[in-house]
């Protein structure tokens, strides 16, 4: 078994030192356990706020500890009554090539819904986090504007597509010509802003004539400073991810436009997926329809081998992945 454990705390961009890969002999399951071979993991933003020892929802990485979060993977021996080997599960058993896992705390993946690694992407956390944070606090209405920062990632293109679904008129922002291509060529975003080349107000200001009523922010900073700006009334932003800061190693001053929240009188929520839990079995089969028919497309962009994990990390900071981040085993 090869395992990456956390081998110390990076102060700004994570780098490879702060992994260490680890060959162990893999370990027999007991009753109630099965043992798995992982053949998709996760690569997450998230992950970076757990190498701080800091307070937060997700508890920190302990160094020596296994890294990493979701995986998909194969049984190879079970001893839970609801496994048998051959069976596709997902679960948190993070960055390891094989591992034994609490059967209770595994969930079989349904391979008649989509391929088995869509369970870490469209129809898994990242798609779950899409489709609340936008229905549920987005509440997008025919003809409205809706703006999504990260567009191009793994909530991102799916926030745009939700969106479409819902009729609203979706504007893309990206740091990729690649990505924004993609969005407005095959997923029908109505205009697309590439924060990197382009000037960020004007550029703003001409794809959004209208102003902006829901706006799906994942990464922060400069880029959602522009979009408050052209709020419009009774707009709503669920706040779903601030990536522009997880490196940051000095606090960024605070947000500048809380007048502008009042006077538009203005929503903005933050929320974690997890709160949503009781109501995945609403959502997964309602997005896997939208597959099936089409409506819902998804992109993964996949390393392949597992000693590139980190690698594969750290590219979400530099934005490689078009879509969802994978490592195939
Ligand atoms: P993505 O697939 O979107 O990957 C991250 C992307 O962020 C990169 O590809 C890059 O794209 C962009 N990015 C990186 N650095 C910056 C920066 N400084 N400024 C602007 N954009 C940047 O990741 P996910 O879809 O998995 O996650 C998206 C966001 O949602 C993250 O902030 C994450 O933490 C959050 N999240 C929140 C959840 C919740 O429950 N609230 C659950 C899941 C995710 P580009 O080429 O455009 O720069």
């Amino acid at each position: 078994n090869k395992r990456f454990v956390l081998a110390s705390r990076p102060n700004g961009m994570p780098t490879r030192e702060n992994f260490e890969l680890k060959t162990e002999e893999a370990a027999r399951p007991e009753d109630g356990e099965i043992a798995v071979e992982t053949l998709y993991l996760s690569v997450d933003p998230y992950m970076r706020g757990r190498m701080n020892d800091s307070k937060s929802y997700a508890k920190p990485y302990e160094i020596g500890g296994t890294f990493g979060g979701g995986s998909v993977g194969r049984v190879t021996e079970s001893r839970h009554s609801s496994y048998k080997e051959g069976d596709i599960v997902q679960g948190g058993w993070g960055w390891q090539t094989h591992a034994v896992v609490n059967g209770d705390l595994a969930v079989k993946v349904d391979e008649s819904l989509a391929p088995i690694q869509t369970a870490l992407g469209v129809l898994g956390m990242p798609g779950l986090t899409a489709y609340f944070g936008l229905l549920d606090i987005g509440q997008p209405k025919e003809g409205e504007t809706v703006v999504v920062s990260g567009a191009g990632g793994a909530v991102g293109m799916i926030v745009g597509q939700i969106a479409k679904i819902k009729g609203a008129r979706v504007v893309g922002i990206s740091g990729s010509e690649e990505k924004n291509r993609y969005l407005s060529e095959e997923l029908g975003f109505d205009a697309v802003v590439n924060y990197k080349t382009e000037s960020l107000d004007e550029a703003l200001a001409a794809a959004c004539p209208d102003g902006v009523d829901v706006y799906f922010d994942n990464v922060g900073g400069e880029v959602s400073d522009a979009v408050f700006q052209l709020l419009n009334a009774n707009a709503r932003v669920p706040l779903c991810g601030q990536i522009s800061l997880y490196n940051v190693t000095e606090p960024e001053p605070g947000p500048r436009f809380l007048p502008l929240l009042l006077t538009r009188t203005a929503l903005v929520k933050g929320f974690l997926v997890g709160q949503y839990q009781d109501r995945y079995g609403e959502a997964i089969p309602e997005m896997a329809g939208w597959l099936k028919d089409g409506r819902l497309k998804y992109r993964e962009n996949i390393v392949e081998g597992f000693e590139q994990s980190p690698e594969a990390f750290f590219g979400l900071f530099s934005g490689e992945n078009l879509g969802k981040q994978l490592v195939k085993v």
